[in-house]
């Protein structure tokens, strides 16, 4: 951080306006909201979780935005990805979003790579960022951003959204982890991912609400209300319960830092 000049950390007139109703709340001040700024959020996917949560981020001032995602942008996308519109189809997810984000709030940073995280990238991605946030459709970038984050001792807030039900959790360097919670060997022959799946348009949107209120608490005020817990959200009677989840002593991911 001390490579920054002093005038960085600081909020601008302009700032001060976009970001008058929460430096107004009580329990959030100028050092909470300057904290945002400063902050270095990656979102690793751009689909239904994406969209929401990062322009969320955005509008909220979290200070420097990394997005990718490989994918482009589907007419069957638009009914729950809040950010593309029908001139959008065939362009990059990551792009799109990024330029999207950085429409509504000039004031941050907004990178993107329309690439798919994995091995190549994933070091460079994951290192330096305050915290990493999950919004990915597949198990296997799943477990590798866990172990990436695992690695790097970069805080993970995961969501995912499938039918009508939701799931949120947040991992720590000393935490218990995703492959504590959910066993590899035991999703090997699992291949369910969003887009071979019925989701209604609401279920990523409100998870993603929820993953980004998680990304706020945390880089605003440092509180992790689901560290080591498993929120489950269910969309058709609205009920949501917060489950405790243990350290798996065999875990290869927890074992290795
Ligand atoms: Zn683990």
């Amino acid at each position: 951080m001390s490579q920054h000049p002093e005038n960085e950390f600081e909020l601008s007139n302009d700032e001060m306006h976009l970001y008058s109703r929460q430096i107004l709340l009580e329990g959030w001040d100028i050092e909470a909201q300057e904290k945002l700024k400063l902050a270095n959020v990656l979102m690793i996917g751009a689909g239904g979780i994406g969209c929401t949560s990062a322009e969320l981020l955005a509008r909220a001032g979290v200070g420097k935005i990394t997005i990718i995602d490989a994918d482009t942008i589907e007419i069957s996308n638009l009914q729950r990805q809040i950010a593309f519109t029908s001139n959008d189809l065939g362009h990059y997810k990551a792009e799109v979003l990024a330029k999207h984000l950085q429409k509504i709030n000039p004031h941050i940073q907004v990178n993107y790579q329309n690439s798919r995280f994995d091995e190549s990238n994933a070091d460079e991605l994951v290192r330096h960022q305050d915290v990493v946030l999950d919004g990915c459709d597949n198990f296997s970038t799943r477990y590798l951003v866990n172990a990436l984050c695992k690695k790097h001792q970069v805080p993970l807030i995961s969501a995912s959204a499938i039918g009508f039900e939701g799931q949120l959790f947040m991992v720590e360097s000393d935490s218990a982890c995703y492959e504590c919670l959910f066993p590899k060997e035991q999703h090997a022959n699992e291949n369910l991912r969003c887009a071979d799946s019925g989701v209604l348009a609401t279920t990523p949107v409100t998870i993603a609400a929820l993953q980004a209120h998680h990304a706020l608490l945390f880089l605003g005020l440092g509180l992790t209300p689901l560290r080591q817990k498993l929120l489950l959200w269910n969309g058709l009677n609205l009920s949501q319960r917060i489950l405790q989840f243990e350290k798996d002593e065999n875990c290869p991911i927890c074992q290795a830092t």
